[in-house]
């Protein structure tokens, strides 16, 4: 079955301490996509200025991902963030955002989306994703990802959503904000009575915490010796992970989520080791395997 991906279609100009990457293709919606178009067809929702590059479209489309609902302003400006990393990767700051065609822009989805069963709605403004899941069709399964600017300047919008969406992915840090609790395993609880059935808290290169109906698990993350470029991994974990949900032929969302989970570490490691989408490029359905049994192995005692 189908995904239904909405968020950012970026330029994205990302420093790290050894390299300068302007104008890479970026954006949450990207990110998630691509990661989920290994497992099941998607459907990418978004909006992009005339400067975006046509290769870019080429790429996603060469990817088999569908872009009636990608939006094309001719005379606007792509989405643009700058971001910088420093040595410890864990930490990054944003250096600049120009919003350009997102700031106004209200999707309209196409009318043979609304019937898509799962749902992403990727990282960008909770009224946004609000907007597109007014537009579906009783979805079987719904993800929100989040980011901390949103708790700080639309948390009203941000409430308003949880309490239609089935999981809610988010990081360790944001979890603590979100429910003023520094404990994120006592958070969950909260989480939940803000509606979501499942809550999912990423924490980066210690892996993965997943609550709902079906008790905790950990997921761990896959060893890297060597990190490039960060930037999408939380997007491609959630991407590869409900991608996987949607490419299973029976049994229910809870029955296959663990295994999804592992399945998104897997996609976000590949997303690490390169800049931007050049290592999640190159990933391919065996390499994704062959680190699944890793992780396995690794976890099993
Ligand atoms: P992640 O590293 O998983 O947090 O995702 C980084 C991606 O999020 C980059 O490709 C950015 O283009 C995108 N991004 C950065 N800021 C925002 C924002 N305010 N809203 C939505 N997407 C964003």
């Amino acid at each position: 079955m189908s995904v239904l991906i909405v968020g950012t279609t970026a330029l994205d100009s990302i420093n790290t301490p050894k390299a300068k990457n302007p104008r890479l293709l970026g954006g949450s919606a990207s990110h998630a996509a691509l990661a989920a178009s290994f497992f099941a067809p998607t459907k990418l929702v978004g909006v992009v200025g005339g400067d975006f590059p046509a290769k870019y479209l080429k790429l996603y489309a060469s990817r088999g991902i569908d872009l009636t609902g990608l939006e094309r302003v001719k005379d606007g400006q792509t989405f643009h963030w700058h971001g910088e990393y420093e040595v410890n990767m864990n930490n990054r700051r944003t250096l600049n955002t120009v919003l350009g065609v997102i700031e106004n822009w209200s999707p309209k989805l196409p009318g043979e989306y609304e019937r898509t069963p799962y749902v992403l709605l990727a990282n960008i403004a909770p009224a946004i994703q609000l907007t597109v899941l007014e537009q579906m069709s009783k979805p079987k399964f719904v993800i929100a990802d989040t980011m901390d600017l949103w708790l700080n300047v639309a948390l009203a919008d941000l409430l308003k959503l949880l309490k239609k969406v089935d999981c809610l992915v988010l990081n360790d840090s944001e979890a603590r904000q979100l429910t003023e609790d520094d404990n994120v395993v006592s958070a969950l609880a909260k989480i939940h009575k803000l509606g979501p059935r499942y809550v999912i808290i990423k924490k980066g290169e210690h892996g993965s915490l997943l609550s709902g109906p079906g008790g905790l698990f950990v997921a761990p993350a896959y060893p890297l010796k060597k990190v490039v470029d960060p930037t999408g991994a939380g997007d491609s974990f959630v991407g590869g992970l409900l991608g996987y949900v949607a490419a299973q032929r029976s049994g229910s969302v809870e029955k296959h989520l663990r295994r999804a989970m592992i399945h998104g570490a897997v996609v976000a490691s590949f997303c690490c080791e390169g800049f931007g989408l050049s290592a999640t490029l190159k990933a391919t359905k065996a390499t994704i395997n062959a680190r699944v049994r890793e992780l396995e192995k690794l976890a099993r005692f």
